[in-house]
């Protein structure tokens, strides 16, 4: 049985709840969706006050030097490199996920070297998923059609294994489904492409600082991720790239700009790439933004003594099966369950689908009416083969057990009072 005094047991054994006092939440808000934007950590409006005052205002150019500007890219990926299963100096925060992304498949299929147009006797094709992150598919589909290679995408997870072969250049897969929460096996997925003699390139979007990551001991090849989701960066924060030692200097990224090269400041013509993961750099990169995120993996510092990501993702699973059963305590037979409920194949997120007991087409009045509630979860359309979904992401680092229940408390009134029929509910937004 579910109750207040049941999570409120489990808030006073919580060990990771004074963390929530890093934070800026806004009061009487319930954020279950720190896996599309975190949550501001208190600290950062200061740090970049402080950066465009002092190190850009009073310092000026001097702060590439004095600052460390030129270097936080380097330093950032640094503090990012533990959540991830990668060593010190092997990430770099940089650009976007998506540019990121173009990057790293580019390096996976120039060190494949047998990637070729079909009809050559060598690897054509790059493998995915239908259900992955749109963007990766569109950037995957860009490249392939520029190399004359293939994009071939299957339906289900466990299809992956038999779609691999001496076709496969490159398995490009997101470790945590952005829609469904459904988390891969890292390490049997990237064993099974390395069988097959291709390379794994892992989209770390909705795992970093989620869920634990072991890049090296999966032996993966290339990874990238998201700023500015669990790693509470801010909007548009820098993303970050990791290639695996064995690789980073056996191929030029496709953006060979100044900031990869190896002496940008000599000013050559020709391009040498620098060794390391700085060659994954293009361009002169954000301060702002860049020192927002360094400011904000500091609570993840903080959570270090805490038991750190072991226990963020044993907080994370506890929030999970809590939101689930008290769903299903609460609101019986209104929905189905979209993630998986076994642990080591969900991610930090719970989605649900209306069932027919609830009218068609009501999940974003739902999730509107919760938001008008002060519960912020989001909604994702579906078509003919996905079902329409309310998604919840649940952030450890500032959840409560008591949260989880209040805002199931909530769903229940929204389908009891039927708020979700009411007109402002149905107004569609740009951004959902
Ligand atoms: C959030 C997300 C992105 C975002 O890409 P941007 O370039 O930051 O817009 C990309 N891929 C996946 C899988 C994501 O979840």
């Amino acid at each position: 049985m579910i109750d207040l005094a049941h999570c409120q047991r489990l808030d006073a054994a919580d060990r990771l709840a004074p963390l929530r006092a890093q934070f800026d939440l806004p009061e009487g808000v319930i954020y279950l969706d720190g896996n599309s934007l975190g949550a501001l950590p208190r600290a950062v409006p200061a740090r970049v006050a402080e950066v465009v005052r002092a190190e850009w205002g009073r310092d000026l150019i001097q702060s590439w030097n004095t600052a460390g500007w030129f270097e936080l890219p380097r330093r950032v990926g640094d503090k990012i490199a533990p959540l991830i299963g990668a060593g010190p100096g092997e990430v770099v925060a940089t650009d976007t996920t998506s540019v990121n992304l173009y990057k790293v498949l580019f390096a996976a299929l120039s060190v494949s070297k047998l990637a070729a147009p079909a009809g050559q006797g060598l690897r054509h094709e790059v493998i995915s998923e239908r259900s992955n992150f749109p963007t990766d598919l569109y950037i995957a589909e860009a490249l392939c059609r520029e190399r004359g290679l293939t994009l071939r995408l299957v339906d289900a997870p466990d299809q992956i294994p038999a779609a691999l072969g001496p076709q496969t250049a490159v398995l490009m897969l997101t470790h945590v489904n952005y829609r469904t929460g459904a988390m891969h096996d890292m390490a049997a997925l990237t064993r099974a492409a390395h069988a097959a003699g291709a390379l794994a390139v892992w989209d770390l979007a909705h795992s970093a600082g989620a869920v634990p990551v072991a890049l090296k001991d999966c032996e993966a090849d290339f990874a990238i991720g998201c700023g500015y989701k669990y790693l509470n960066g801010g909007p548009g924060a820098p993303a970050f790239v990791w290639a695996h030692p064995r690789h980073v200097d056996a191929a030029w990224q496709p953006l060979a700009g100044w900031w990869g090269h190896g002496r940008p400041f000599a000013f050559v013509p020709g391009y040498e790439p620098a060794t390391g993961i700085t060659r994954y750099q293009c361009g002169t990169q954000p301060m702002f933004s860049l020192s927002a995120l360094d400011c904000a993996l500091d609570v993840f510092a903080a959570a270090e003594p805490l038991g750190g990501m072991a226990a963020l993702r044993a907080k994370s699973l506890a929030l999970t099966d809590l939101f689930i059963a008290a769903v299903e305590q609460l609101c019986p037979g209104q929905f189905s369950l979209v993630t998986p409920r076994e642990h080591a194949l969900r991610g930090s997120q719970v989605c649900l689908t209306p069932t027919a007991a609830l009218p068609a087409g009501c999940a974003y009045a739902i999730v509107q009416a919760l938001i008008a509630r002060g519960v912020v979860g989001d909604f994702r359309a579906g078509d003919a083969q996905q079902p329409d979904i309310l998604r919840f992401g649940f952030t450890p680092l500032y959840l409560s057990h008591e949260n989880v229940l209040q805002a199931v408390q909530h769903l229940r009134e929204v389908l009891q009072n039927k708020e979700y029929m009411q007109a402002r509910f149905a107004q569609r937004h740009a951004v959902t």
